[in-house]
């Protein structure tokens, strides 16, 4: 599929004005279904040429101002459009697919009941695979759908129900919306109703998953009413677009889709299983962000994909704020700092980093790359520090009038600058500069002298890498801990190499000094030699879960960047993690620290580590309350890191289960994971535990556990389906892919090195881009750390017909191995 370039869009937005969408799709049909669309729009040069994007299986007709076009003249995804009008009416009926990758109109027939259900998924560029559209976010226009349907179908969109007969709906016409906002619901979907401060809400899943929403429906309900309500506060402009349904969708790719009136969330969030407090927060902020968007992306729509992070970042920081201060989930900036700014702090110092707002993106596809941890993460900590350096009411004070100057239309960085800098009175242009146009993080390290136990001078000092010498403003606290207490937080501005602290001068020095303590700025921090000898002591006995993820996330990078040996994390799990009371924490810290272990160490020393982290584990269950969070965190991580087979086998049968915890679908599944990674279990225990779990959940754990065998007849089913089965699900070809490489038993896959770098990028071409690119990172031989591994990756990124998602994921997976391969070289 020819993606859209920059330059295209700019010269087709000048071109054209768009007035409306009308859209007839036609489910009924075997196969595949029918879609005509009518566009009517305005050339700003009558006689002028354009084109309309479709991607169809047969373009059946077109029609432009009555004349008919030859449907021959469509060029791959583009159908060429000449002899403008000053107002035009385009006619396009064509026979489009299903899809199977969740984009476009994706198709899913329910494991458990046979029904089935389709949604649609028009992000980034994907509208095309279900209608004629000028697919590109700033040529907005209101949008009528019909469908017709099964008529014992549900079918919902953005707009509400206008007019319904026998499987006939017509919608209500939307405000105006970028193509990629444009979706519908349709399939037997299971819904439950409500209603607050005048807007209707909904929910809809699967029917075979419809028991687990009925309970979850009370807390869905109270988080979205808790989230209108204070973004009606923040902003002072009402929500937009009538209703607000949340669809909870199957094999879905991302977390949800911010579509305005329908938002789609992935349905692995209507729990079926027990859950961590951790999970539910994580699900409550995904649904805060999304409505974030609502404003930010879809009132106030970026107008080309350089400027996404006016919506990414806005809807990370506003979701994570918004849950804090709104919802019951009041610890939510604790997650972030620990789980969400690692994987900004990871992706800003790979090769691939990019600035927050990018200067250049040349076309769609590589605006698909820049959906990461810059974009989310980075971006909302830069606004976290922007609020903290010009106050909260200045900058709401700046947003409300944005979305006065640009409702239901697009904006750029300038105009929300511009508007900010009107609100706040301050020159923004040095700080934007600083930290939105460059990229890559500082590290911020603090340097005391310390006089007959008092402070003489404190410094920050803050460093840059080479390859990007920006330093930055940080506002930042410094937090002086004795005795796991806070006893006082020190404010500083922090500008250039060396900033002295006076306010600390004088006072009597602390067991621990905290860079960043409350996590304001985005910046990596490293402690001084006397905190850092007092960590693995006052660590356990710090009394706020903030500074704990702060400190954690502070050892696990140190161990990344190889400042620290993997040992002293290993050590610092033994000492500190019995004592955690965060199941957050707990979770991040294993979750983090095996990634380590299982790239910076080799077989031997990597099996000793493992040996430690499941005592410490074990250590935990034993004092975790019955049936909370914690424990089930814990007894997570123990699975994942134990080599007890017969005592993983005792649990599945019920036997030695420590009080309280349940083994439910999930618990069991994650156990014969790591039985399969063991080699404990065959195909045969497999397929048992499918036929008791066979939902789409049990189809995907199923596949992972096949992939992960080490039986060198699983690996090659699974490599089979990784590079070249596309009759699978996006989520199924994941599943085996995630699963394929495991550091226990290297030998079994040693072939399968080679066999990536020669093959990816005919696999590749096979998917979707964005299944591409998480293809090409889960089925990376990120274990085989070698030199002739990167020798390979070399020679993979020195070709020239590498997509551009191959390309990120191969370089960045390489930038591991670079580090891997350093760790181990200095172990
Ligand atoms: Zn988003």
């Amino acid at each position: 599929m020819r993606c859209l370039t920059r330059a295209e869009a700019v010269e087709r937005a000048e071109l054209l004005a768009v007035e409306s969408y009308e859209i007839d799709l036609d489910l009924t049909r075997d196969g595949g279904f029918r879609s005509t669309t009518t566009i009517r729009f305005r050339a700003a040069r009558p006689g002028a040429s354009t084109f309309v994007e479709i991607k169809p299986t047969t373009l059946v007709a077109a029609t432009l101002n009555g004349v008919q076009l030859t449907p021959a003249m469509v060029d791959g995804n583009r159908l060429p459009l000449a002899g403008l009008a000053a107002r035009n009416a385009l006619t396009v009926e064509a026979e489009m697919a299903y899809s199977n990758t969740g984009e476009g109109l994706h198709r899913f027939v329910d494991p458990v009941d046979g029904e089935t259900y389709l949604y649609a998924m028009s992000f980034l560029d994907q509208a095309q695979r279900i209608f004629a559209c000028f697919d590109q976010p700033d040529l907005k226009a209101p949008v009528t759908l019909s469908v017709t349907a099964p008529p014992d179908w549900l079918v919902a969109a953005n707009g509400a129900v206008a007019k319904m007969d026998d499987g006939r709906h017509t919608f209500v016409t939307t405000q105006p919306l970028a193509t990629y906002f444009v979706t519908l619901i349709a399939g037997p979907y299971h819904a439950r109703y409500d209603e607050h401060d005048g807007i209707p809400l909904a929910l809809y899943c699967r029917r075979s998953l419809a028991a687990d929403l009925d309970k979850e429906a009370g807390e869905l309900f109270t988080v979205t009413r808790q989230c209108l309500d204070r973004y009606h506060e923040l902003f002072g402009v009402r929500y937009p677009f009538g209703r607000y349904d949340q669809a909870f969708v199957p094999e879905f790719n991302a977390g949800a889709m911010e579509n305005p009136g329908l938002v789609a969330l992935r349905d692995d969030y209507v729990f079926r299983s027990a859950v961590t407090e951790g999970q539910r927060e994580q699900r409550t902020v995904t649904i805060a962000h999304e409505m974030a968007h609502m404003w930010f992306g879809d009132l106030v729509t970026m107008r080309w994909w350089d400027d996404l992070w006016l919506s990414e970042s806005f809807a990370e920081y506003l979701g994570v704020r918004v849950t804090a201060e709104a919802t019951r989930f009041g610890g939510a900036w604790t997650t972030f700092a620990m789980r969400r700014k690692a994987t900004g702090y990871i992706a800003d110092q790979r090769p691939s980093t990019h600035p927050v707002a990018p200067d250049h993106v040349p076309d769609a596809a590589h605006a698909l790359l820049n959906f990461d941890g810059i974009s989310y993460a980075k971006g909302a900590s830069v606004l976290r520090q922007l609020v903290a350096w010009l106050g909260d009411e200045p900058v709401l004070a700046g947003l409300r009038a944005h979305f006065a100057a640009h409702r239901f239309g697009n904006a750029t960085l300038a105009d929300l600058l511009a508007a900010l800098t009107k609100a706040s009175g301050r020159d923004l242009r040095g700080w934007a500069d600083a930290w939105l146009r460059t990229a890559q993080v500082n590290t911020l390290r603090l340097e005391p002298v310390i006089v007959d136990g008092r402070y003489e001078t404190v410094h920050v000092v803050q460093t840059a890498p080479e390859s990007h010498p920006t330093l930055r403003p940080h506002r930042v606290g410094i937090g002086l801990y004795d005795g796991g207490v806070l006893r006082q937080r020190v404010d500083a501005d922090v500008d250039g190499v060396r900033t002295a602290v006076p306010a600390l001068t004088g006072l009597s020095a602390a067991d621990l000094l905290l860079p960043n303590d409350g996590d304001l700025t985005f910046a990596k921090v490293r402690l001084d030699a006397g905190s850092a000898a007092a960590l693995p002591r006052a660590l356990p006995a710090l009394t706020d879960p903030l500074a704990r993820a702060l400190l954690w996330a502070a050892t696990v990078d140190a161990v990344g960047d190889n400042e620290l040996p993997v040992a002293d994390l290993v050590a610092l799990i033994v000492t500190a993690l019995p004592a955690e009371t965060e199941a957050v924490v707990v979770a991040d810290v294993l979750r983090m620290s095996r990634d380590l272990l299982d790239r910076y160490l080799d077989t031997g020393q990597r099996a000793a580590a493992l040996v430690h982290v499941a005592q410490a584990c074990d250590r935990l269950l034993r004092t975790a309350a019955p049936g909370g969070s914690l424990q089930l965190a814990t007894a997570r991580g123990w699975i994942g890191a134990t080599v007890d087979t017969a005592r993983l086998a005792g649990w599945l049968a019920g036997a030695e289960v420590p009080d309280g915890l349940i083994v439910d679908a999930d618990l069991r599944w994650s156990i014969r994971y790591r039985q399969a990674v063991l080699g404990a279990i065959g195909g045969a225990e497999i397929e048992a535990e499918l036929a008791s779990d066979p939902s789409a959940l049990g189809q995907e754990w199923a596949a992972r556990c096949v992939a992960a065998r080490p039986d060198p007849d699983a690996k090659a089913h699974a490599w089979r389906v990784v590079t070249s089965d596309t009759t699978r699900s996006n989520r199924i070809v994941g599943g085996y892919a995630e699963g394929f490489w495991q550091p226990e038993r290297p030998e079994v896959t040693e072939s399968y090195v080679e066999r990536y770098f020669s093959e990816m990028p005919a696999a590749a071409r096979l998917r979707t881009a964005w299944i591409a690119e998480a293809v090409a990172s889960l089925a990376f031989p990120r274990y085989a750390v070698a030199s002739t591994t990167r020798e390979a990756a070399a020679a993979l990124l020195a070709r020239d017909d590498l997509e551009p998602s191959v390309r990120r994921a191969v370089t960045d997976m390489d930038d591991g191995l670079r580090r891997a391969l350093a760790a181990r070289s200095s172990a």
